[in-house]
């Protein structure tokens, strides 16, 4: 499929992508994508600081950097300068004043961590032995209120707004589904789900489906049982690869549209001059 060539959310070597912004510009290009977006993990609160994101002092060179690009390939691809932006809690939030305040195209809302605490936070999205050991640590091994915990973060998220679509909207299940392979199909998880997937249509948002982990997992966040759902709650929808390398920008999206238009999503959105619009997937 030639069309439907975008994506919006990007990662280079400002945070934990593998290669240069200007190497992901030229895949795109070289790809014939219409219009891409660099999306770089925003900075954290100073107590989560093991992590590769955007050092604030370096969040001026990215959007400098991205601008020029922009310019530079102004006749071959629309670029978009975005952020990935943690939801950690209202303060720490895509919609507060200073992320509100970048010269940014558009924002990314993300949860990667689950706060505990004053100044502490549990990283969901690491590799299973390390988030089955802080499992055990805060949850005292009990997956459910984790799982709550997170969807109940994301839906204030959804509240607070100043994004322009949810991340990867179930990322959890990567982890939960390691921990008990039937997790996704348990009535309270369904049930979960399906308030949160609401509580995004009534807010009137825009979600993502990240086929990051496709290629090796055969998942799409969120999980294609939940495609039937969204398709009739009216949700938009934005297919991206969450790409950390340049050879990876369109992994794992075609065989998503096929698979959206089988459960009945008909359309995805995309960036055309600055503007999200509706396109058909066929
Ligand atoms: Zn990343
Ligand atoms: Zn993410």
């Amino acid at each position: 499929m030639r069309q439907h060539l975008t994506n919006y959310h990007s990662h280079c070597n400002f945070c934990d992508g593998r290669a240069p912004m200007e190497d992901f510009v030229v895949s795109a290009i070289g790809s014939g994508f219409s219009s891409y977006g660099i999306s770089s993990h925003s900075p954290l609160p100073d107590y989560i600081e093991l992590y590769s994101v955007l050092r604030g002092d370096r969040v001026d060179d990215y959007i400098a950097q991205a601008n020029e690009l922009k310019e530079k390939y102004r006749d071959k691809i629309e670029l978009y300068t975005g952020m990935e932006i943690d939801y950690i809690d209202d303060t720490h939030c895509p919609a507060n004043e200073y992320f509100q305040s970048l010269d940014l195209d558009y924002r990314i809302g993300s949860v990667h961590f689950i706060k505990i605490g004053e100044r502490e936070a549990m990283d969901v999205d690491t590799n299973f032995a390390h988030f089955s050991r802080m499992l055990q640590c805060y949850y005292g091994d009990d997956i459910r209120p984790l799982v709550c915990d997170y969807f109940d973060a994301k839906m204030r998220m959804v509240a607070r707004g100043g994004f322009d679509f949810v991340a990867h909207p179930d990322k959890i299940s990567l982890n939960a589904l390691r921990r008990d392979p039937h997790i996704t199909v348990q009535r309270w998880y369904q049930d979960k789900v399906q308030q949160y997937f609401r509580f995004i249509a009534e807010q009137g948002r825009m979600v993502e489906i990240n086929t990051k982990a496709y290629l090796t997992e055969g998942l799409f966040f969120p999980n294609r049982q939940h495609f039937k759902l969204i398709g009739e709650l009216g949700i938009p929808v934005v297919v991206n690869s969450d790409a950390h390398h340049p050879h990876l920008i369109n992994a794992g999206r075609e065989e998503c549209f096929g698979e959206l238009a089988a459960a009945g999503v008909g359309a995805v959105m995309e960036l055309a001059s600055g503007k999200w619009i509706e396109v058909a997937i066929y």
